[in-house]
């Protein structure tokens, strides 16, 4: 017999020190799509949806398509826009009370309104009473998720992404979707349970580039499953330090077959381990200062590179998709300040700037303030004189392996010739990670000897494999390491880095 799944697509991670609150013309900006037309727009992404729809084929389902509505990262999603989101899935619901046979849904797991910082938790609850006890409720999750006692309370099944940069969307979906249909058939009862420690950072921010804590629990949790036939599946979440909520912060949470206390155990060990290695980081961070020195001593090195292609450089505090504003300006400056030569920046999000450029037209010399437009302690406005090269709308489809086929929108778009870089002003704020970002603007990232980009790590799917050498600054802006500059008012205290060592 067929069976009815209602599915449903929401991502956010939400950074609610962030003055910019998420509406839904950011949703709109990135995907929103409703009911059937998910599956046109979206089974050739390596998005969640895409999975829904591989996983029906596989065990028979009928899906119920409700909404598929992803942005980037920034402050607290509006109630409007929430309620049209969640309201998507809240509705379906309750038309399809009586038919529905189980719920797959992909969750980020650090979103936050404006009235709830939990949201997912908040979203999985209201879902529960619509459904009642009976009806199993899984989720996959983002590796950063801050995953809530209220969103275990209100799952059944919670499988996260083992990669970071992220690109294992579809095999997430797959081991929730395997242990939802085993559930909905009365195969298995799963149960799931949550451990976590006093801390909001570690397992080395989830990175899994570089053996670290995180790459060591995740081969750890593998060999468990593959031993054990009642260990249904484990997730490790790095968590997301700028959700002011009290239970941010990494965690493990396990799937079994019915209760049992020896997996309550098993995750205490999980997070005993990634206590005692709280202190790895697999990254160098530089300075402005640090980082211009390096690219120097490396331009003027005498034999070739080890690897061709450029010297990449993140931005790692100004992260959009970490919920930075993606105008700070201080990493910028230093490279323009350095006289750097054949560079290119992307993207430096200034829709006032990229308007006055696209109205001088290509060819034009303009002279003006760019970036630093938001908050001007994480770099303020700096005044350059540039030729524009390239006006764009901002679109183009993204090729590379963090989200492939995906459309991307920087709205509109100008190329500005500065000195010695090229930088890529756009009118959205989105976190740099694919090559087509560039070449839709005609800036060949293959012959620069310098790339810049707004991102932490999700650039590396795209751009470790064409980099000679990757520098990470942190420059101070929203997305620093420093979180002592951050007001938390809802976390539970004291945790490290905070109070505790
Ligand atoms: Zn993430």
């Amino acid at each position: 017999m067929t069976d009815n799944i209602l599915t449903g697509f929401i991502s956010h991670e939400t950074a609610t020190f962030s003055q910019r609150s998420t509406t839904m013309a950011d949703f709109h900006n990135s995907t929103f799509i409703l009911g059937n037309e998910i599956p046109e727009q979206m089974q050739n992404s390596n998005m969640e949806p895409a999975g829904f729809i591989k996983a029906a084929k596989i065990y028979d389902w009928q899906l119920i398509h409700t909404v598929a509505a992803v942005a980037t990262s920034s402050g607290p999603v509006t109630q409007d826009a929430w309620d049209v989101c969640s309201g998507a899935i809240l509705d379906a619901a309750r038309a399809h009370k009586y038919e529905i046979n189980g719920v797959l849904l992909g969750l980020h797991g650090a979103m936050a309104i404006e009235s709830d910082f939990d949201a997912e938790g908040q979203l999985l609850e209201n879902l529960r009473q619509i459904l009642g006890p009976n009806i199993p409720i899984a989720a996959t999750l983002d590796l950063h998720a801050n995953v809530t006692d209220r969103m275990v309370k209100n799952s059944d099944i919670l499988s996260a992404y083992r990669t970071h940069p992220h690109v294992d969307q579809i095999a997430t979906v797959m081991r929730a979707a395997e242990l939802l249909d085993q559930t909905v058939r009365g195969l298995i009862h799963p149960i799931t349970i949550i451990a976590r420690r006093a801390m909001i950072t570690g397992l080395d921010y989830g990175r899994t580039t570089a053996t670290s804590p995180m790459t060591e629990l995740l081969a750890q949790a593998e060999i468990l499953e593959a031993q054990d036939p009642k260990l249904l599946t484990i997730s490790l979440c790095a968590g997301f330090r700028l959700t002011d909520i009290e239970q941010a912060g990494p965690s493990v949470t396990i799937t079994s077959n019915g209760d049992n206390l020896e997996y309550t155990q098993m995750a205490g060990h999980f997070m005993n381990y990634a206590w005692e290695h709280r202190h790895f980081d697999s990254n160098t961070y530089l300075t402005t200062v640090q980082c211009m020195a390096k690219v120097q001593f490396l331009l003027g090195e005498k034999k070739p590179p080890q690897k061709s292609g450029p010297i990449v450089i993140a931005d790692h505090a100004d992260n959009p998709g970490s919920g930075a504003y993606g105008d700070s300006t201080y990493l910028l400056k230093s490279m323009l300040d350095a006289k750097l030569k054949n560079a290119a920046f992307g993207t430096l999000y200034d829709p006032i700037a990229a308007q006055i450029l696209a109205q001088a037209g290509v060819g034009a010399e303009v002279s003006l303030f760019v970036g630093g437009k938001t908050d001007p302690k994480f770099g303020p406005p700096i005044f350059v004189t540039g030729r524009v090269l390239k006006i764009t709308d901002g679109r183009y489809q993204a090729l590379g392996p963090y989200v492939k086929g995906n459309w991307q929108n920087l709205g509109q778009s100008v190329v500005l010739r500065i000195a010695g870089v090229d930088v890529l002003i756009a009118s959205n704020c989105i976190q740099t990670t694919e090559i087509e970002t560039f070449s839709h603007a005609d800036i060949n990232v293959f012959d620069k000897a310098i790339v810049a980009v707004k991102s932490k790590q999700h650039f590396r799917a795209a751009f470790e494999p064409i980099a000679s050498t990757i520098l990470i600054v942190d420059c101070g802006a929203l997305s620093t390491n420093n979180l002592s500059t951050l007001p938390y008012k809802n976390l539970r205290r004291p945790i490290y880095p905070l109070d505790l060592d």
